[in-house]
């Protein structure tokens, strides 16, 4: 196994090593029967965590919707030192050598309580050949068309927690269309996120540049990786849009990508089984403005 991980332990600020070839999660952990816990992924280049602090501040917000205690932002980056001191090393695709850190907190087991562990592992070469070649995707209805976030606090919106069955079972399904990915879509085909990504696409005519996105607070996960972008894009003197997007949108549009920390951007030349065009140096573009973050 090419992971490293760290516990964090109250007594010990830098986390404990442990060996990820042992059992370490008790079998009635909720974290594990019921998935109930929270998680941030982030991206590590050359040994330096892109975003923490807005990671951080999202595993805050989805603790504090979950009832969870998050770990420190001190106690997370010491943890993440010590597993990265003990890496394999990185996958190197061409930005330096990246691994990705997974920070998760667990509900832990009725007498335990919560616990927190840190992963640390090599990127694939899976991810790198995707942000080369792109993927197909289907647009998947997810069966319930979500409110606007601050409705229905129980349904825990926008917080990253470790129920990605429904995700994970989608992404299987994409793979039996023959395709490598899912993007959800709610009632009217309005379209949501992808399984494990943010959507973002763009449209470059008559001297306009556009940047567009679904609405962040309505069901979804507010994508760190979309905000960097969004930021690096009105910097450099795009417009920016907030959804709604419907599959119409994306058919229409000179690239999409399908964004998240550790894949950055990843063409989609592929939807629903329609060519979409895809745009090299857009791409280069957008990674530019996320590897220089
Ligand atoms: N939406 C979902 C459902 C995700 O799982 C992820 C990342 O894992 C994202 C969006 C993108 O989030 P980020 O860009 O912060 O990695």
């Amino acid at each position: 196994m090419t992971s490293t991980v760290v516990v964090l332990d109250a007594d010990h600020p830098e986390g404990v090593l442990a060996d990820p070839g042992v059992p370490l999660v008790r079998i009635d952990d909720q974290g594990l029967t019921r998935g109930d816990g929270v998680f941030e992924t982030m991206r590590v280049v050359d040994g330096q965590v892109q975003g923490f602090a807005t990671h951080h501040q999202r595993l805050e917000a989805s603790a504090r919707l979950a009832q969870l205690p998050a770990p420190s932002a001190e106690r997370c980056r010491a943890a993440v030192r010590t597993a990265l001191a003990h890496a394999a090393p990185g996958g190197d695709g061409g930005l330096g050598a990246e691994h990705s850190v997974k920070v998760v907190v667990s509900r832990g087991t009725p007498e335990g309580g919560p616990w927190s562990w840190v992963v640390v592992s090599p990127v694939p070469e899976s991810t790198f050949r995707q942000r080369r070649e792109g993927v197909a995707a289907v647009l998947l209805p997810r069966g319930h068309d979500p409110a606007h976030d601050s409705g229905y606090p129980w349904l825990l919106p926008g917080a990253k927690t470790l129920s990605y069955a429904i995700n994970m079972a989608a992404l299987r399904h994409a793979r039996s269309l023959g395709a490598e990915e899912a993007v959800f879509t709610a009632a009217g085909r309005r379209v949501l996120e992808g399984a494990t990504s943010s959507v973002v696409c763009a449209r470059v005519r008559d001297g306009r540049r556009v940047l567009v996105t679904p609405e962040p607070s309505h069901g979804i996960l507010p994508g760190t990786t979309q905000a960097t972008i969004f930021g690096a894009a009105r910097r450099d003197g795009w417009e920016l849009g907030y959804g709604p997007l419907y599959p119409a949108d994306l058919m229409a549009a000179d690239a999409m990508w399908l964004v998240s920390s550790v894949r950055l951007a990843v063409p989609v030349h592929t939807l629903d089984q329609q060519p979409l065009p895809v745009d090299p140096e857009l791409t280069r573009l957008v990674t530019g403005w996320l590897a220089a973050a």
